[in-house]
């Protein structure tokens, strides 16, 4: 069952309960802005999140913003950009495993292939495979700092993937997180551990994410709920956590 659910004025989420995973649709001012893009490769949950939220269908998409390659988050991505011609922006760190240059052939990539998408081994699937179930290339790929369809700007997050990114929707301040953080409850917290290959870059993005000047009002993860209350005062409580150098607990 996919839940669909409204954020902000021009934001809305689709939701997967198999591991909460959030991707995100956001009216821009370039046209509808995919921010990933659903754990199903025939890309009907980005079907229903564009019906539900702007009455709109995946030819009316702009463009596909993914922040990493892992498939809950850009299993969709091939088929709405097939059928919107949608442009498709992230960093060039991931693009082997999006561009499916390193899924595993033989006994491996059979076994990926026959895991269901929606069960709760879809994660498996992913790192099994080691690629994206349908490669989809970038029309751009980014890096940090960049502005993108003129709305979003991008920040480099790396260590839940090399390449994993995260963006800013500037005319909400609202931070597309991925799987850089996550909100837990009222608070910003880590990622678990075991999903995290490398926590030193992980907890350096982390704080990128919360650094002072940010001003965050929406606060999007891959996962869980969105924030949109006391954004800026839960921030604030993380990153002096991390300046504190607090420990990284086992289940984030
Ligand atoms: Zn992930």
């Amino acid at each position: 069952m996919l839940q669909v659910f409204q954020v902000t004025p021009r934001i809305w989420c689709a939701r997967r309960p198999s591991y909460l995973t959030c991707s995100y649709v956001v009216s821009a001012g370039c046209g509808l802005v995919l921010v990933d893009a659903g754990m199903d490769s025939q890309g009907r949950d980005m079907e229903r999140l564009l019906q539900q939220s702007f009455r709109a269908r995946p030819e009316d998409v702009r463009a596909i913003l993914l922040t990493h390659w892992h498939n809950d988050h850009a299993a969709g991505a091939a088929v709405v950009r097939a059928r919107s011609s949608a442009r498709v922006y992230y960093h060039p760190a991931d693009r082997p495993q999006l561009t499916r240059a390193t899924a595993r052939p033989g006994l491996r990539g059979r076994l990926a292939d026959a895991i269901p998408e929606h069960g709760p081994l879809v994660l498996f699937k992913g790192l099994l495979g080691e690629a994206a179930p349908r490669a989809v290339e970038a029309d751009r790929l980014v890096s940090d700092g960049e502005p993108v369809e003129d709305d979003f700007e991008v920040i480099a997050t790396p260590g839940h993937t090399p390449g994993h990114v995260s963006y800013v929707f500037r005319p909400e301040k609202a931070l597309f997180a991925g799987d850089a953080l996550a909100v837990v409850g009222e608070r910003v917290r880590f990622m678990a551990r075991n999903v995290t290959p490398d926590r030193v870059e992980a907890r350096r993005s982390m704080e990128r994410l919360l650094e002072p000047g940010r001003e965050v009002d929406v606060l999007c993860p891959g996962h869980r709920e969105p924030m949109t209350r006391q954004v800026r005062e839960r921030c604030e409580q993380m990153r002096q956590y991390l300046r504190g150098g607090g420990a990284w607990p086992l289940l984030g």
